[in-house]
């Protein structure tokens, strides 16, 4: 497995795969690889000849009071997760060749991103949509990889790639979660012992939305009051939203009459934390 740094690197060997005829998989993250994004990079190994994995914490979908400077990061770590997961190559670029200093190009969405995460965020997703058409014409992958624990994203990403033709399959994975039911995330370390326990209640909350789904209930009312009161029982909860959408458009819905997404973005303490879940008819 290579670690390359600069977009010409990566051109060369996707290049010399694609001319012995070889498929390319491609997993874009953040770093400080859990088994989330080990789940990523399996299934981009199953259908794929060589898998790339970016690693690039991206400045530009980072708002102001975020956490760019503090978000974990551990190089040697996630070399040896990408190693064992079968990955060939790994980008990971300093944010000067990603972004060079006469930078102006952005690649913008209406209407998906402006509800759920992007309310909160409202720079976020074109931060995410421009580094994404980025890192996909420079690895130029078959397929690439993006986790349902990001729903949202995924929406966004989907439709960017039919809007804009680009070449490429986007492949949606399933949320990897620990023991206890928590998503796993990067940022899950920023919690205290207690807030970790705390934490417990976003994936509470959904599971108590879900059995009314699975009870026949399709007003949305009641299905986002359950949620909201569960999470209103944890003190160290404060929610940020809580919202039930069409799976495909984002948009709210009153009543579920097709696959519909409950979404919700919780502060545990300073942490703000996003779960989800796929209800299908
Ligand atoms: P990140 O490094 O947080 O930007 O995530 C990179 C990719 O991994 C995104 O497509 C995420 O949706 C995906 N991912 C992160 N956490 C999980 C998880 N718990 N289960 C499945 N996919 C995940």
């Amino acid at each position: 497995m290579e670690l390359v740094k600069t977009i010409q690197e990566v051109r060369v060997a996707v290049k010399a795969w694609k001319k012995q005829g070889l498929t390319v998989g491609f997993v874009p993250t953040m770093g400080y690889l859990h088994e989330g994004h080990r789940s990523l990079m399996d299934a981009a190994a199953a259908q794929n000849d060589k898998v790339v994995v970016s690693i690039f914490v991206n400045p530009m979908q980072f708002g102001p009071t975020e956490d760019l400077e503090q978000y974990p990061r551990d190089l040697e770590q996630d070399r040896n997760l990408c190693e064992a997961a079968g990955a060939a190559l790994i980008f990971h670029p300093e944010p000067e060749e990603m972004y060079g200093k006469n930078f102006c190009s952005f690649v913008d969405m209406t209407g998906l991103t402006e509800g759920l995460c992007g309310k909160s965020r409202p720079v976020h997703f074109r931060g995410v949509c421009t580094v994404v058409t980025k890192l996909l014409h420079i690895v130029q992958p078959d397929r690439a990889y993006f986790g349902q624990k990001d729903a949202q994203q995924l929406a966004v990403v989907r439709r960017m790639v039919e809007d804009l033709n680009m070449d490429v399959t986007i492949v949606g994975c399933p949320i990897i979660r620990e023991a206890d039911g928590l998503a796993k995330s990067s940022r899950n370390t920023y919690l205290s012992s207690e807030e970790r326990q705390a934490a417990l209640v976003l994936s509470r909350a959904l599971k108590a939305g879900k059995e009314k789904l699975e009870q026949g209930v399709r007003e949305a009312e009641p299905i986002l009051a359950v949620i909201r009161e569960t999470i209103r029982q944890e003190p160290m909860a404060k929610i940020d939203y809580v919202e039930l959408v069409d799976a495909e458009t984002l948009q709210p819905i009153d009543r579920v009459e097709r696959d519909a997404l409950a979404a919700l973005a919780v502060f545990i303490g300073k942490t703000r934390l996003i779960d989800n879940f796929i209800f299908t008819i």
